[in-house]
């Protein structure tokens, strides 16, 4: 099990529906996002006509959904919230559209793993603001055109490059949303601790900020793991000494590695001489999924330059020996 996984936990739900920032102007970092999605935005009120599609495209916990609901809020227009998987049957996509007010926002979570028909029906909604609707079966049925209220499509996915062209295609506008850097989490840390009541120093906020792997909602779930060690074992002040104890007990490390990261390092480098290794040769070696090293551990451990997917398989670098305490060999990789 992976403490630091970007996705969200279900009892986390709650705390992030309190901590995610309402406006444009509250939403912390992403500079380049912001800018591009303020001109769109502002654009569209000029007009008076609903903006452009927007994808949101990005690791999970970067703020996707937070970033629809601000544009529904700056458009001041209702926002529907669905999602891929929940729409495979065209027919509760086209209840959906049918029931749109003008100029409202709809949602669409991990819009790559949306189904066929529901796709087709979305490029005629998207482009003209109309769904065909299919009335009878067999030789029989015909195709009803209806006219829906025009609206904003956002969809969000962790997977641009999953998209089909066609899909990709109808969005006006596409967000590449980038992993925080440390100095921003910790304005999020500052903020979420303002909003939780928590009494976070300067130094406790940089220490965490260092451990979240670039991730908000990382940053968010330590502040809270911090948190309870500070009201138990402490005096409920956020210091570095306090997150640095809090964090240990945790397993969290100063470059924000886990006790499965450091595991799976462990592995690379003293089960296999620092590889290549196949990736499900290493799941096995740890005890996880090879899915949940895939796509849990890896990404953070190969954008921390300490493991390399190469063509004949897992590689540990120089950076993973030194980490580990190790000499690493001279033809470490990197
Ligand atoms: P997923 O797709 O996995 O749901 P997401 O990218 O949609 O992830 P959100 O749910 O929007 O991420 O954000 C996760 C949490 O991180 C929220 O609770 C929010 O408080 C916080 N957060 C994300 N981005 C920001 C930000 N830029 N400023 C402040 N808080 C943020």
């Amino acid at each position: 099990e992976s403490q630091l996984s970007p996705v969200a936990e279900p009892e986390e739900r709650e705390d992030e529906a309190t901590l995610r920032p309402k406006r444009l102007s509250e939403f912390v970092g992403q500079p380049r996002v912001r800018e591009q999605l303020d001109l769109v935005l502002q654009g569209a009120t000029r007009r008076g006509s609903p903006p452009d599609h927007v994808l949101l495209s990005g690791p999970p916990g970067l703020g996707k959904t937070s970033l629809a609901m601000i544009i529904a809020a700056e458009l001041g227009r209702p926002i529907r919230i669905t999602s891929g998987p929940a729409l495979e049957r065209a027919g509760d996509l086209a209840a959906m559209l049918s029931n749109l007010v003008d100029g409202e926002v709809m949602f669409i979570d991990e819009i790559h793993r949306i189904a066929r028909p529901a796709e087709e029906m979305l490029y005629l909604a998207m482009e003209d603001f109309r769904v065909d609707v299919v009335v009878g079966k067999g030789p029989g049925a015909t195709s009803i055109p209806l006219e829906i209220a025009p609206f904003t499509l956002v969809g969000a996915t962790t997977r641009s490059g999953a998209l089909t062209g066609p899909l990709r295609d109808r969005f006006g506008f596409t967000a590449h949303m980038e992993f925080y850097e440390p100095h921003e989490l910790e304005r999020v840390l500052r903020r979420s601790a303002v909003i939780l009541g928590v009494d976070l120093h300067e130094d406790g906020a940089e220490e965490i900020a260092g451990r979240s792997r670039g991730t908000p909602r990382i940053a968010n779930r330590l502040l809270r793991r911090v948190r309870d060690y500070a009201e138990v074992r402490a005096d409920g002040a956020v210091t570095r000494e306090v997150a640095q104890a809090a964090l240990k007990v945790y397993d969290v490390d100063e470059l924000g590695l886990d006790r499965l990261d450091r595991a799976v390092l462990g592995a690379l480098v003293k089960s296999f001489g620092g590889g290549p290794v196949g990736v499900s040769t290493l799941a096995v070696a740890v005890g996880e999924e090879s899915t949940t090293v895939e796509e849990v551990c890896e990404p953070f451990l190969v954008r921390a330059g300490m493991l390399a997917r190469t063509p004949r398989g897992r590689v540990a670098t120089a950076a993973a020996w030194t980490h580990l305490g190790l000499p690493a060999p001279i033809e470490a990789f990197g």
